[in-house]
């Protein structure tokens, strides 16, 4: 990418604005870069690297949006290989890089925030409802407690035989709020059993939500929960933490012969056949696509290696047929990468490592494990190419 092409620098110095380093309008008509304090203190490699993100956006007519510029920005960087390789792809196949196909790309990542957003509000929800269940409950036994104690007091007046006008009257009102007491105890009930079922109703919905619903394993969002936790409980425990990543080999040729729908069919086989081995310090989960992740809390790497290749040759010797017309889908394998979580640092720098290695693994034929090594750990180069 060079940086001479007028209409790349007029587009750049667009972009740059927009993110802070301002533009202005030179003499002869175009745009030209001014040198604002911010730009300054941030150095000539950020200013560049801004740069090139203009020119990326500019030269696949990408409007400027999260996804893009987040898509812009990994691959300049070199910060997610998922996305280097994917746009590399796209590349190399001359096929444009628009807005819908990164969405294609980016969807995990934008319906992760929606999830969160519904996580969040599902997490207060769950806590108004929590709380008036309690207020509820306290409110029943309160009122339960008054009706008894009033039910007495009607009893001792209609024992007292010199009932004058007054303390006939006074068994009167007696009655009256003994009846009400009744029926407030009542709604208290059906309210209670609202709030029963409402709760039912939430934990329906939040399973749904951390679920993925075509293999019925947790999806990503709630694996990265996952992830913090056993991460956290590993190192408390001074335990070993292994993180995979598994891609099915060739599946895009899958669905080219037998329709998405079977391909539905052979992603759910194998998400079964992955789960297999899931307890609860191995935990299974669709990353997206037809990649998955597992997780190996107290596993050494060599052990987890050994679990994922008898995963990988089981699946390797099944010959599964497309029930729809007889017609065999051919050996399915899946490659992947492994990492050892606090060999790399913490679950990110893992997960990238593992991705890495599963990158060599398909490099070096597919249907193979791969360990990720000490290089694969280390933050990306962040300087671009002139
Ligand atoms: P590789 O061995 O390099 O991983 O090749 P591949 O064909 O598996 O990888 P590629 O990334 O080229 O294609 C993945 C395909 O997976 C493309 C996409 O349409 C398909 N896919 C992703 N999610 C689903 C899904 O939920 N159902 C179906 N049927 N296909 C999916
Ligand atoms: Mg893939
Ligand atoms: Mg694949």
């Amino acid at each position: 990418m060079t940086a001479h092409d007028p209409n790349l620098a007029r587009s750049s110095a667009g972009i740059l604005g927009w993110l802070g380093f301002g533009s202005r309008q030179a003499e002869d008509g175009e745009t030209a870069l001014s040198t604002p304090p911010r730009a300054e203190q941030r150095g000539p490699l950020q200013l560049r690297q801004m740069e090139e993100l203009g020119h990326f956006l500019s030269l696949h007519k990408l409007e400027v949006s999260a996804k893009s510029l987040t898509a812009a920005w990994s691959y300049l960087t070199g910060s997610d290989n998922r996305i280097v390789r994917a746009i590399d792809r796209q590349l190399q196949s001359r096929q444009p890089i628009t807005a819908e196909w990164l969405d294609e790309v980016l969807g995990g990542d934008s319906k992760g925030e929606d999830v969160a957003l519904l996580t969040q509000l599902m997490e207060r929800l769950e806590g108004s409802i929590d709380e008036f269940g309690k207020t509820s409950r306290e409110a029943h036994s309160a009122t339960s407690e008054y009706h008894s104690a009033l039910e007495g007091h009607v009893n001792e007046l209609e024992q007292v035989t010199k009932a004058g006008e007054v303390i006939s009257e006074l068994a009167t009102i007696a009655k009256v709020m003994l009846r009400r007491t009744r029926d407030i105890e009542k709604q208290m009930l059906k309210s209670e059993a609202k709030t029963r079922a409402l709760r039912r109703r939430l934990d329906e919905a939040k399973r749904s939500a951390s679920e993925d619903h075509l293999t019925g394993l947790p999806n990503r969002r709630s694996f990265e929960t996952t992830f913090d936790e056993e991460y956290r409980t590993a190192r408390a425990a001074s335990e070993v933490l292994c993180v995979a990543f598994c891609d099915i080999d060739h599946f895009k040729v899958i669905n080219d012969t037998h329709g998405h729908e079977a391909g539905d069919r052979v992603l759910k086989l194998v998400a079964e056949s992955l789960a297999r081995i899931s307890n609860d310090h191995c935990h299974v989960a669709r990353h997206g696509g037809e990649e998955f992740v597992l997780l190996f809390r107290g596993d050494r790497l060599e052990d987890a290696e050994t679990k994922l290749n008898s995963l990988r040759e089981n699946l390797a010797e099944r010959r599964l047929v497309n029930r729809a017309n007889d017609q065999p889908f051919g050996q399915v394998t899946f490659s992947a990468g492994l990492a050892d979580v606090f060999a790399c640092g913490d679950p990110r720098t893992a997960l990238r490592a593992a991705d890495a290695a599963l990158y060599r693994a398909k490099q070096d034929g597919r249907n193979r494990v791969e360990i990720a090594v000490e290089d694969d750990c280390k933050p990306p180069q962040v300087g671009l190419a002139a």
